[in-house]
């Protein structure tokens, strides 16, 4: 990507030529938001799906439970976007006895992604906000990650301040065309990071994570405290994998129940995961079940998770900047 080397004002040019700013605003909330209920009957469509006969879970149960949703489409994602997603998740947790529905229409985002991963455009943003100036930087203090990584969620912040908080107890869903940015800096790392489908956070997520994860330092980066559960998902990285959208939507709303990863073969929580035939099992569907019987469960955390790759995004974004030579 030519624009990837520039600063943040070139980047901004490129864009017009095509490809989105990687640092996008979202200015002002949707009139409709929060807004009043309506009926869930009329926005029954949304999630209207066709039955696969060999997809879906091995060990069905019926758990009774329904779980109310926000749904927003970002730039790019067609109406029929919309329902090939929640029609794959509502096939996913039927099969569990978990209804998902909304009451709210769906709200367009002027996203286009997630994540930004530009060192250029990070360098930039960094400066803006703090003053501080990375560009010369040989390597990072771990303040100074922490300034990158504020600035690579600037697009999830965004969407946070204008629908995630204050928590409300359901979960958002975020279709937006991919999780990080095309202007993502090239090189080894660079098939990982287009390759993230999904990112889940939710305060809960957290709690299951010893403080010791290596990944840690990354949850706080989103910098807010508490907020509504989210599920982001780039339909574009998933529709070109070629995996049923059920199991990336259904994954990361995994996390927004308060899932964490698991590592057993055809469990929908372990990552890469591609079978149409993943399960929950008995302990997952505990957690499920307690938090959709109990919504107050999906918030209340004392600080931000994010799930999902947090290890590897950390790791590229300190391999944007020189290391010492000693390092390498
Ligand atoms: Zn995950």
């Amino acid at each position: 990507m030519v624009c990837s080397s520039l600063l943040f004002s070139l980047s901004a040019a490129c864009s017009s030529a095509g490809s989105p700013p990687e640092l996008q605003q979202i200015n002002t909330t949707d009139p409709s938001f929060p807004g009043i209920p309506g009926d869930e009957a009329t926005y029954d469509y949304l999630f209207q799906y066709m039955p696969l006969a060999n997809c879906g879970p091995i060990n069905p149960e019926a758990l009774g439970d329904r779980t109310e949703l926000r749904i927003f489409q970002g730039d790019g994602i067609s109406d029929q976007d919309v329902i090939r997603y929640l029609g794959g998740l509502r096939r996913y947790y039927d099969r569990y006895g978990i209804h998902m529905f909304t009451r709210h229409s769906v709200i367009r985002v002027p996203l286009d992604h997630a994540l930004s991963l530009n060192s250029a455009v990070l360098v930039q943003e960094v400066r803006a906000q703090t003053g501080v100036d990375l560009s010369q930087s040989l390597s990072l203090t771990s303040e100074q990650t922490a300034m990158v990584g504020h600035a690579a969620f600037h697009n999830v912040i965004e969407f946070f301040n204008r629908y995630a908080i204050p928590t409300t107890k359901m979960i958002n869903i975020v279709l937006l065309r991919q999780i990080v940015g095309s202007g993502a800096d090239p090189g080894e790392s660079q098939l990982m990071v287009h390759a993230v489908a999904g990112l889940g956070l939710s305060p809960a997520l957290l709690a299951s994570f010893p403080s010791t994860d290596p990944s840690a330092a990354l949850y706080g980066w989103v910098g807010v405290q508490d907020f509504t559960p989210t599920a982001f998902i780039g339909v574009d990285v998933t529709d070109a994998v070629g995996v049923l959208p059920d199991v990336v939507i259904s994954h990361e709303v995994g996390h927004c129940y308060g899932l964490a990863h698991d590592t057993t073969s055809g469990d929908l929580m372990t990552p890469a995961e591609t079978t149409c035939v993943l399960s929950l099992n008995d302990a997952q569907l505990a957690t499920v079940d307690d938090a959709t019987k109990n919504l107050a469960l999906l918030s209340g955390g004392a600080v931000a998770a994010v799930e999902d790759r947090a290890t590897d995004i950390a790791s590229v974004i300190r391999s944007m900047f020189p290391q010492p030579a000693a390092s390498r």
